[in-house]
């Protein structure tokens, strides 16, 4: 049996390693367009949560399996299209993910100053798409969304040259941060506190910066015996612990530290004002009813020079398969897209839910290819691999192998290691190439 994931991000590498352990004899190719695998582990977890990355060692261990290749700098729609990969494999599973950031849609958002979360934190990540954005970043930056993707964005903006040492933020990215040192960041939420979708361990972060300062209005905050008791018991608790840290936010002294971050909330983008560049953000102040953000029709306008959304991602559809353009995701089924065609992760169901809840949606899907493979198996046609190999020959492709892989991510960590840093990630695929070809010469 063939079978090909598209996408080499933790829900793939899930859906690969739970395929390959109910059969033991397939051969499944994992096709990336990056020469790098491990998806939003590598390109957006931040960078400062090193422990996060450790999973790495997990997926390393499906990578390295006899009957799993890992196919890097390969992109479905250029280099294969999707009906080659159909013809050749008995199984396709898209799993790329979501990266294009979710727009606002209002006036101003075109504006130099105004970048999505994607290509702030693909910027910083090293992620070949938006090494060079060179963001316009300003002193007083206002941050749309309360998840933990502003969460992240607000530490990381926050944290001085010293906190991010240790981290594996791009050189190139901890320059220019170095160099535009911000003085006020704002969280914007367009529901109230209680509404907020951030959680406790991240909020919790805000509060131990060297430099920064969270500050909340007490008035803005609810009473955590408000909240509703009949909520599930895990909600509730969280909902609870984030109010908790926010009122202890709302005691702070801003003059303890010369970096303020203002968590404001019930406040939704009008638009961003400005001829070109940013010079303010106006927004209409909101309401909470049952649950809903209902506009007032009450405006203020926030004094900054860069706004970030973190509203979200859409996933980007690939030629001929089969794509929800209003939700942005792969049209799909509980994970069907159509015969020996499947979903998971955040291209499935859209851009919720971390790590845990990708591993336990690849396994719902993988779970449903055993069954579909029961009574439809496969036809003994198919050359997988073998076929795809050719082709890519012909058209000249270089395919990274896992142990190419090997060898570049040995080259960044040793890089990395010079400058203190856990790697010095390679941003670009002529750099990686040398690598893989210096190391295949020596080889030879
Ligand atoms: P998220 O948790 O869904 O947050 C999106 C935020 O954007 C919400 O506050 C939402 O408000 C707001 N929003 C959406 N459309 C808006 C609009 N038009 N105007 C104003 N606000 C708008 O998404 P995320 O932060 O991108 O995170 C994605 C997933 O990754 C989440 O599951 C998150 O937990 C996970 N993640 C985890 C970590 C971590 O564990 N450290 C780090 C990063 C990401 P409403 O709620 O009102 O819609």
């Amino acid at each position: 049996m063939h079978i090909a994931i598209i996408g080499s991000g933790p829900s793939g590498l899930y859906v690969a390693d739970s395929l390959s352990r109910k059969h033991a004899d397939a051969q499944i190719d994992i096709f990336d367009r990056l020469a790098t695998p491990y998806g939003l582990v590598r390109g957006g977890v931040a960078p400062d949560h090193q422990g996060t990355k450790n999973i790495v060692r997990q997926y390393e261990r499906t990578l390295k399996k006899a009957n799993i290749r890992f196919m890097g700098n390969v992109c479905i729609g250029q280099d294969l299209s999707y009906e080659e990969l159909k013809t050749h494999y008995d199984v396709v599973v898209l799993t790329i993910g979501a990266f294009k950031d979710r727009q606002l849609g209002i006036q101003g958002e075109e504006l130099t100053g105004v970048y999505g979360s994607g290509e702030i934190v693909g910027w910083y990540n090293g992620h070949p798409d938006y090494r060079d954005l060179a963001p316009q970043l300003g002193k007083k930056i206002a941050i749309v969304g309360q998840g933990n993707v502003a969460l992240d964005l607000a530490r990381l903006l926050a944290k001085t040259p010293n906190e991010l040492a240790d981290s594996d933020m791009c050189a190139h990215a901890m320059t220019a941060l170095a160099n535009t040192p911000v003085s006020d960041i704002y969280i914007i939420g367009r529901r109230g506190a209680t509404e907020a979708s951030f959680t406790a361990v991240e909020l919790d972060e805000l509060g131990k910066l060297d430099n920064c300062v969270p500050l909340v209005d007490a008035s803005q905050l609810a009473d955590p015996a408000s909240i509703p008791a009949d909520l599930p018991a895990a909600e509730l608790q969280a909902k609870q612990k984030n109010l908790t840290l926010l009122q202890s936010f709302a005691e702070n002294n801003a003059e303890d530290k010369p970096v303020h971050l203002h968590l404001v909330f019930c406040a939704s983008p009008d638009s961003v004002l400005g001829e070109s560049t940013v010079e303010g953000l106006r927004l209409e102040r909101t309401r909470v009813e049952a649950g809903r953000a209902v506009a007032t029709g009450k405006f203020f306008e926030l004094d900054v020079d860069t706004v970030l959304t973190a509203i979200g991602y859409r996933s980007e559809s690939v030629e001929g398969v089969p794509f929800d353009t209003q939700r942005g995701i792969i049209d799909n089924d509980a994970g069907r897209v159509e015969a020996g065609v499947y979903t998971a992760g955040w291209c499935k169901r859209g851009p919720q839910g971390v790590i845990p809840a990708n591993r336990a949606d690849s396994l719902a899907v993988a779970k449903l290819i055993l069954e579909d493979l029961e009574t439809s198996p496969p036809t003994g046609e198919k050359t997988g691999g073998q076929a795809v190999d050719a082709l890519l020959a012909e058209r000249a492709v270089t395919v990274i192998s896992f142990n190419d892989w090997e060898k570049i991510n040995a080259a960044e960590v040793a890089q990395g290691q010079a400058a203190g840093k856990p790697r010095e990630k390679m941003v670009d695929i002529q750099s990686i190439l040398n690598v893989v070809n210096q190391n295949n010469t020596a080889e030879v």
